[in-house]
């Protein structure tokens, strides 16, 4: 749909309205006066900006087509010093008489390189890890080398996983087993005694209080994880009786992900705070208090307690936590515990952005329409002719329902044979003149019907994209969440275009129609008309958290491109690593073919074709030849 021109000159002040990138960008995104998209790694002060359509040509000179998914290296280095400084200012600000020891959940985004980066950024810090999974303490052992980290095991674990993670202890590693159901504290006791080493024990509490939130479910009496009052003192029991009171160090609870209200976090705490002091009046080691993760990212930008948002910054979520254990602490007369947090999502969330290309645009817009209509021509697309002529701005609601009515009229004959295809071809481009013509006019009405409301979406433009939803962006399409996506360059001309984007996996659910609007949630993007020829790049950002590994190979689109970028102070930046997005051969070998029998196969099927006169010697050579690039290419649209 096309949008009727405003006054006044476009700036790129309107753009950077428009699409919020201020409310969401936390700093690190922003418009220069070229209206380009530009990355600002150290701060909206510093004046290092990189244009992402800069990196675009610099990824093409490189041979990396899109999609590419970026890394920015440095945004996460800022986010783990942000969230350790605002945790020291917070101590420091409250005389608070322990420490802060973060850990990042290796489970929202255990990329090889994110590990990597993770522990060398967060070393000055030490922090550390959190492992759910065998292969995820694997993981971690390969790149943790600090003394002074927590490296916590939560998760279900067999021999295998509590062994390892006894000789991280031997080795001398703060590794903690998080107790998350009682049957676990015996096996923990069995192989630690056939090690040789005492075990540092956690135990994993299900809370009362409960946060809103779409992915709160862990917090709770009915969550599936954690262990509930009774069982906590069985626990506490079990190991008094085997003199090991000491080894119960560290009390943890995980309220969910993406907790978007203060109020919930505070809630959690106060009550975590009292269990932790009275298992220190019962007795046990303690010294450690691990709040889980929660911290909520602001996708949309509204700061509100929104799901896809959050009603607080980082910084008073320090400050918060600190006041509330100190007050519960300080009231049982108990020293203050080490606080550990499991920030997963603040952490890693604006580190990626994918960059993709649109490679077509459909849009509703009626073809040519003759003055009056044809002679002799069908009384049903007389009637349409009469909606059209006589619309105006008080009878819009009538024209509305005349046209649907005689547009479906028209296809009920259609079915009867009663109606040419030419004919229901000419009706339908009526009908649609009709409904951008009431689009149009609504816009001047000052209360619009609800009939009306949906209008805009129905005749948006359809903007054919080269990336998989599925792939890409999972939570998109599994839970409706919300990322911020807007063209990265052309942000000083008017976008007069109404939009939805569509991915390239012909999925009917390959599709996103919602966005990130100044007040609510819209129903479609404003983007810009494609110039003849001209490419066209939008970005989604915020995407480092969950994505990359949720992602599927639905219609076998595998992973992206990747490029780590690194920004040094002066500006300059280096594509530190690349790396080759699935080929087609990639994901079929995934799911179980064989590549190298698949070109045997066919190359008998060219020869059968050759001995039955269908194709030459020569073509076989060429087919072949086609069908071997094919598995060796990328599995997205090839310019
Ligand atoms: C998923 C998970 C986290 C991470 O939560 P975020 O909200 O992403 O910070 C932390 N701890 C546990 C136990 C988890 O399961």
């Amino acid at each position: 749909m096309k949008k009727s021109e405003v006054l006044g000159r476009w700036t790129v002040d309107k753009s950077i309205d428009l699409y919020g990138i201020k409310n969401w960008g936390a700093d690190y995104f922003s418009v220069n006066e070229k209206g380009e998209v530009v990355v600002t790694p150290f701060g909206k002060n510093s004046n290092v900006h990189i244009s992402l359509l800069d990196v675009v040509s610099g990824l093409k000179e490189r041979g990396l087509e899109m999609p590419v998914l970026l890394r920015f290296e440095n945004i996460l280095d800022s986010q783990i010093s942000y969230l350790n400084e605002s945790f020291r200012r917070a101590i420091k600000a409250n005389n608070y008489r322990g420490k802060y020891r973060g850990v990042y959940p290796i489970k929202v985004n255990q990329q090889q390189q994110v590990l990597e980066e993770i522990t060398r950024f967060g070393k000055r810090y030490h922090h550390g890890l959190e492992v759910g999974s065998k292969a995820e303490l694997i993981a971690a052992l390969s790149v943790f080398d600090d003394d002074d980290a927590c490296l916590i095991c939560n998760g279900y674990k067999d021999e295998e996983f509590i062994s390892l993670g006894l000789y991280a202890v031997k080795m001398g590693f703060r590794c903690f087993f998080v107790i998350e159901t009682p049957s676990e504290l015996e096996l923990i006791m069995k192989q630690s005694e056939i090690i040789g080493v005492k075990p540092n024990i956690g135990v994993r509490i299900k809370l009362s209080s409960k946060a809103g939130g779409h992915w709160t479910e862990s917090g709770g009496d009915r969550s599936i994880f954690g262990l509930n009052t009774a069982q906590i003192i069985e626990v506490v029991d079990s190991l008094k009786k085997c003199g090991m009171l000491d080894c119960l160090q560290l009390l943890h609870y995980h309220l969910g992900s993406q907790v978007p209200n203060i109020r919930d976090i505070r809630m959690a705490v106060v009550e975590a705070s009292r269990i932790y002091a009275e298992l220190v009046k019962e007795g046990c080691k303690m010294g450690y208090l691990d709040l889980g993760g929660g911290l909520a990212v602001d996708y949309d930008g509204s700061k509100t307690n929104f799901t896809n948002s959050r009603n607080y910054s980082i910084d008073e979520y320090c400050a918060d936590v600190i006041e509330q254990v100190m007050s519960v602490m300080d009231d049982a007369e108990i020293e203050h515990p080490i606080i550990v947090t499991e920030s997963g999502r603040a952490t890693v969330a604006y580190y990626s952005v994918l960059l993709f290309n649109v490679l077509d645009v459909t849009n509703f817009e009626p073809g040519e329409i003759p003055e009056a209509p044809p002679a002799d021509c069908h009384e049903l697309i007389e009637n349409l002719y009469d909606v059209m002529n006589s619309l105006k701005l008080k009878n819009l609601q009538e024209c509305y329902n005349d046209a649907l009515y005689y547009r479906d009229e028209v296809r009920e004959f259609f079915k009867h044979g009663r109606i040419s295809l030419r004919e229901r071809s000419f009706a339908e481009n009526i009908f649609w003149g009709i409904i951008n013509k009431i689009a149009d006019e609504k816009n001047r009405l000052k209360h619009v019907p609800p009939d009306l409301d949906g209008i805009d979406s129905a005749i948006a433009d359809i903007y054919y994209c080269n990336f998989s939803l599925f792939q890409s962006v999972p939570d998109s399409w599994a839970i409706d969440q919300l990322f911020p996506i807007m063209p990265i360059h052309r942000l000083t001309e008017m976008p007069t275009r109404d939009a939805v984007l569509a991915d390239i996996t012909c999925d009917c659910d390959g599709k996103i129609d919602s966005f990130i609007g100044l007040h609510d949630i819209e129903k479609t993007l404003p983007l810009h008309e494609l110039k003849n020829g001209d490419e066209y790049f939008l970005s989604t950002f915020l995407l480092g958290a969950y994505q990359e590994t949720l992602g599927d190979l639905h219609n076998l689109f595998g992973d992206t491109n990747v490029a780590s970028i690194h920004v040094y102070e002066n500006g300059d930046y280096d594509f530190v690593r690349e790396i080759e997005g699935d080929s087609v051969a990639d994901v079929l070998s995934y799911v179980e073919y064989v590549p190298k029998s698949m070109v045997e196969q066919f190359r008998k099927t060219a020869e059968k074709a050759i001995r039955h006169g269908k194709i030459t010697v020569a073509e076989r050579k060429e087919i072949m030849n086609a069908y071997e690039t094919g598995l060796r290419g990328y599995t997205y649209f090839e310019k």
